[in-house]
């Protein structure tokens, strides 16, 4: 029995790069077809989120020519992490299995049969993992590797160098769509979804066409939810440290009150100085407690829908988006 394969991808203003890819995914999913290792039907669904150029229009465009393509298109601006949600469960609806990539043929695609082969073998999630990264800058990938060893030590565990190049079976799908998280941040998620999985190795390679979404504001942004989203340990690590720091006040006190006694000390210091690291202890505290009760509210109250669909070009869409 050979499967439906769906190839979700977002794009934001991605004009310049998008022919390029459709072009090539096109032969891509032609030859899995012929050789047997996808079904009929099989379909390359793009995201549009929200873009602000000729991104739908090339969509429509390709759905036109050729319904292979297909397409949706969100309300606004959402992020990568919420088009691809969106795909993804869109998808969900029709395909069996579901690779998904980045608009910008970093990802090669040639990694699509190694991800396959493994879903044949019973696996339900596939990673794509970065062997190496020399076509990225320097600086980008200690950045980004740096990124990935903080996570670790922040309590989230996400796999090293895999970015959101992965198949993803139906099952493991409808597994995430019970995960309602609001601060969406799939490579920490899916991990938690569980299920057999695998990793393939790909060469990153360099953008085909146009420029990167992610300068480094948003590079930043996207690390910081990351972390608050997986983990409450920041908040811990504050409560740590106003521990740590009060009890640094408690033994200057001692130290102070010794030097008071033994005659040695200017008038009034020690107590300015002792009052000012128990305070600001006890202030870290407080807030760390205060944090430690907003992360746990926070985590209760994700319930804004995470995308809206605008338009759908191909299969009727699911009755109702999912939340
Ligand atoms: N993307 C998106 N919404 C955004 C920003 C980016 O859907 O708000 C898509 C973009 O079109 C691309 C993918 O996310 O398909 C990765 O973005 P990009 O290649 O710019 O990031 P980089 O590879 O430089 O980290
Ligand atoms: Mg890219």
């Amino acid at each position: 029995m050979v499967d439906v394969l769906y190839i979700v991808l977002p794009c934001y203003c991605e004009e310049a790069v998008l022919p390029i890819t459709a072009e090539k995914l096109r032969q891509k999913l032609a030859d899995l077809c012929r050789r047997g290792a996808v079904a009929e039907g099989s379909r390359i669904l793009f995201v549009d989120d929200g873009s602000t150029d000729r991104t739908w229009e090339i969509i429509r465009e390709l759905h036109e020519a050729d319904p292979v393509f297909s397409g949706i298109r969100l309300t606004r601006n959402r992020g990568h992490q919420n088009a691809l949600l969106a795909g993804l469960m869109s998808a969900r609806a029709h395909a069996d299995v579901t690779v998904s990539m980045d608009a910008d043929l970093q990802d090669d695609i040639d990694a699509i049969d190694d991800m396959l082969a493994r879903y044949a073998e019973g696996c339900d999630i596939v990673y794509g993992v970065r062997s190496q990264r020399d076509t990225d800058t320097y600086f980008k990938r200690t950045t980004a590797e740096g990124f990935y060893r903080l996570m670790g030590v922040l309590g989230a565990s996400v796999v090293f160098n895999h970015a959101d190049y992965r198949l993803m079976s139906r099952r493991a799908l409808d597994a995430l769509s019970e995960f309602r998280e609001v601060n969406l941040f799939l490579r920490g998620i899916i991990p938690m979804v569980g299920f057999r999985s695998a990793s393939v190795p790909y060469r990153r390679g360099e953008r085909a066409a146009g420029e990167s979404k992610y300068p480094l504001r948003r590079m930043i942004a996207f690390a910081l939810e990351g972390i608050t989203s997986l983990s409450v340990r920041p908040i811990r690590l504050i409560t740590g440290l106003g521990v740590a720091v009060f009890l640094v006040s408690l033994g200057m006190l001692l130290y102070f009150l010794v030097r008071y006694f033994t005659g040695n000390t200017v008038t009034g210091w020690a107590s300015l100085a002792v009052s000012m690291w128990a305070i600001g202890g006890l202030q870290l505290l407080a807030i760390g407690v205060i944090g430690e009760y907003i992360g746990k509210v926070y985590l209760e109250t994700k319930a804004r829908p995470r995308y809206l669909i605008e338009e759908v070009l191909g299969e009727d869409p699911p009755t109702r988006p999912d939340r």
